[in-house]
């Protein structure tokens, strides 16, 4: 899968790139990622990006211009906008979003973008309810939760099973071996038991930590079990 990052400081991007799993990623050919920079597509003579706001307010927007021709300057990807106004990112988005071929993530900076940006793109996303000064953060944050769904990135493809969020649970607590204080089911070899276990722990731990999660939780099953009774 390839990666396409829009942003005016790619520099900010390069670094976690190198010595991580997802530079072996690269390494290996699972992984691919490109910068463009919407500098690079102005048209005036001092490369100009941003431009004050029509009707006033603070700071500066980034022009639609130099953006959308960074974007047609791409043949065929799924483009992504960073945006706090965008739909909030899931594992359940991570794990659709992996299975494309080429997917573009669009940074803004200063007060955002230009409105038609965003109208122009396939999805906007944001990564919470909170502000940043720029989108390279949740660019890196999308494409990390991405591409570790990406078959071949991880070492083992059991480290994606069970994880956090899969079914609406947190994972079950994990414990590092050899320690004091495990749950003594957990050493005792029945394989059935310890999946019991585990599911057991994990319906706890979302309902302590996550309720909101274990209310979906809970409704998914009751919707399940009705349509199963029909
Ligand atoms: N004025 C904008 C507003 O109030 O919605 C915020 C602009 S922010 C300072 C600059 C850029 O950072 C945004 O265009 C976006 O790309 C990125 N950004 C900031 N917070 C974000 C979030 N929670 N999720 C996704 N992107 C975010």
């Amino acid at each position: 899968m390839k990666f396409n990052f829009i942003t005016l400081f790619p520099e900010l991007i390069q670094g976690y790139f190198s010595g991580s799993i997802l530079q072996k990623a690269i390494e290996n050919g699972k992984l691919e990622i490109a910068f463009l920079n919407p500098r690079d597509f102005t048209t005036d003579r001092h490369n100009r990006v941003d431009l004050p706001q029509i009707g006033g307010g603070a700071g500066m927007v980034m022009m639609a211009e130099p953006l959308l021709d960074t974007i047609t300057s791409l043949k065929s990807s799924h483009t992504i906008a960073l945006s706090p106004a965008g739909k909030s990112f899931k594992q359940i988005d991570a794990i659709r979003l992996s299975k494309l071929e080429n997917i573009t993530l669009i940074s803004g900076r200063y007060e955002g973008f230009d409105e038609r940006v965003t109208e122009s793109v396939d999805e906007v996303f944001s990564i919470g309810d909170y502000i940043l000064t720029g989108g390279e953060l949740p660019a890196l944050i999308l494409c990390d939760a991405i591409a570790r769904n990406i078959d071949g990135v991880l070492g083992s493809v059991e480290s994606l099973q069970g994880e956090s969020f899969e079914n609406y649970l947190l994972e079950a607590p994990s414990f590092a071996k050899p320690t004091d204080g495990v749950p003594s089911e957990y050493l005792n070899g029945n394989h059935a038991r310890i999946e019991a276990l585990k599911m057991e722990m994990s319906k706890r731990k979302t309902q302590l930590f996550r309720p909101d999660l274990y209310k979906k939780y809970k409704s998914v099953r009751i919707n399940y079990n009705n349509r199963n009774k029909v």
